[in-house]
């Protein structure tokens, strides 16, 4: 770990980045310590301003979409420039942190997409990641059966092998950011905010302890709460949907599903939509569905998995990768995608109020992104030019229908 200054640690957060210590520091409010938020605060405080970060439940809690154990962080995003370069600067992020804590919250045990020889978004995938300069190692269907035996893909699938890419600790990734934002000087309390009215310029906002937060401006990262705060404006414009994960347990002394004999894998045959993570800090074979469940209330409801996605999940297994056939579920979350009418992020400053941005709309995809996010959200609000503004995360841009997104 190293050890420095305020004034050498925002140096070294700023470094790289077109953005320098502001000369007029404001006071910031950022409320919601998820990924999004915790970034923002963190991006803020190294321009040289005041910040307050809030969370009704804690930063990275159960019920948050950040919450867990591991997120994937992966560059090939079929032709979509933008997020192909936000994952990279994103990843060199994450590992400055990492070396700069001394953490270890980035496991660079590689991402294999496995696809059929002629898929599009694959092929895509090949050209952009060319384009930015990502590594990465096209895999052939014999080579794949020589690297995975304990993969059986459909016939003839092949892949694309990203060394540089893996798996974040998410939970525990998001609260060492919090914790460093804090030793750093940053003011971090667990409050409910609650929803500002009116319009004009935001004095200040209220929490449940009836404290009253007063800042320059606020920043509402609030992931799958946003339509709940903001219910007028965002209500139909984030759709929370119920996501279950599911953790096979490891055949005694069996190596062959732990990094680096199996890294992260995302399936994009005709099974695409699951991906899963290898057994990292022993916590088992995670395996997770990225198509949408049914919509989800991510204060109240229940976070047991279902009997259905147990079923279809063995089935899974099962076929490709039999050796867990009769493995037992040691472990299993619900959590919730907070997704946007596209899959593109949402942020942009409210409409109605002229120091009120929010930050959000992950949609099953943005853990990853939390750097730049932070970094992009932070230069909007405190008006830096760089980086440019992405008209792509617009409120305008975002429909009222929820449709599959190809993230
Ligand atoms: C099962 C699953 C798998 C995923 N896999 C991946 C992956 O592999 N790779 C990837 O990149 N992304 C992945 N994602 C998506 C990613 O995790 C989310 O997009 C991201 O974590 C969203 O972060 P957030 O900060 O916007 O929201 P959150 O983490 O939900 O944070 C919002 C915070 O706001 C707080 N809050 C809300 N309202 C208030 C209020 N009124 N007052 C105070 N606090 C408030 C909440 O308590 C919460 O902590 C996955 C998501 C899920 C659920």
């Amino acid at each position: 770990m190293v050890t420095m200054s305020r004034r050498e640690w925002a140096g070294s957060v700023l470094a790289g980045t077109l953005a320098a210590v502001s000369p007029k520091p404001q006071t910031y409010a950022v409320v919601g310590a998820g990924v999004f938020g915790a970034w923002t605060a963190y991006h803020l405080l190294a321009a040289g301003h005041k910040v307050i970060l809030l969370d009704e439940y804690g930063p990275a809690s159960s019920r948050a979409s950040s919450g867990g154990e591991t997120r994937i962080i992966r560059c090939a995003y079929g032709p979509d420039e933008v997020y192909t370069r936000m994952a990279h600067r994103s990843l060199s992020l994450w590992s400055n942190f990492c070396e700069q804590t001394g953490l270890d919250l980035l496991h660079r045990v590689g991402v294999l997409w496995i696809a059929t020889p002629n898929n599009e978004y694959a092929q895509q995938s090949r050209e952009m990641l060319r384009k930015v300069g990502v590594q990465f190692e096209d895999i052939s269907a014999s080579e794949l059966a020589r690297r995975y035996p304990q993969i059986q893909s459909e016939s003839g699938a092949v892949a694309i092998y990203e060394p540089e890419s893996g798996a974040l600790m998410a939970r525990r990734a998001v609260q060492a950011v919090v914790e460093q934002f804090v030793k750093h000087g940053g003011v971090y309390r667990h409050a409910a905010v609650k929803a500002p009215h009116g319009k004009g310029k935001l004095r200040s906002v209220l929490t449940n302890q009836r404290e009253s937060i007063a800042a320059d401006a606020f920043v509402f990262a609030c992931g799958p709460w946003l339509g709940k705060v903001f219910p007028d404006l965002l209500g139909n414009r984030i759709f929370p949907t119920r996501q279950e994960v599911l953790f096979f347990g490891i055949p005694p002394g069996d190596r062959r599903f732990e990094p680096p004999q199996l890294p992260v894998w995302i399936d994009f045959g005709d099974n695409r939509g699951m991906y899963g993570f290898p057994d990292i800090e022993t916590r088992g074979f995670k395996l997770a569905f990225d198509h949408h469940g049914p919509a989800f209330d991510p204060d109240s409801e229940s976070r047991l998995v279902t009997p259905d996605k147990i079923k279809e999940a063995r089935e899974y297994v099962a076929e490709r990768f039999p050796a867990l056939a009769d493995a037992p579920i040691v472990d299993s979350r619900v959590c919730q995608y907070e997704n946007t009418s596209n899959g593109d992020f949402v942020i942009d400053r409210h409409p109605e109020f002229e120091n009120v941005w929010f930050a959000g709309g992950g949609s099953g995809h943005g853990f990853k992104h939390g750097p730049a996010v932070g970094e992009y959200t932070a230069a909007r609000v405190t008006g830096r030019a760089d980086p440019a503004v992405e008209p792509r995360f617009s409120l305008a841009s975002k429909g009222t229908e929820q449709h599959r997104s190809v993230y």
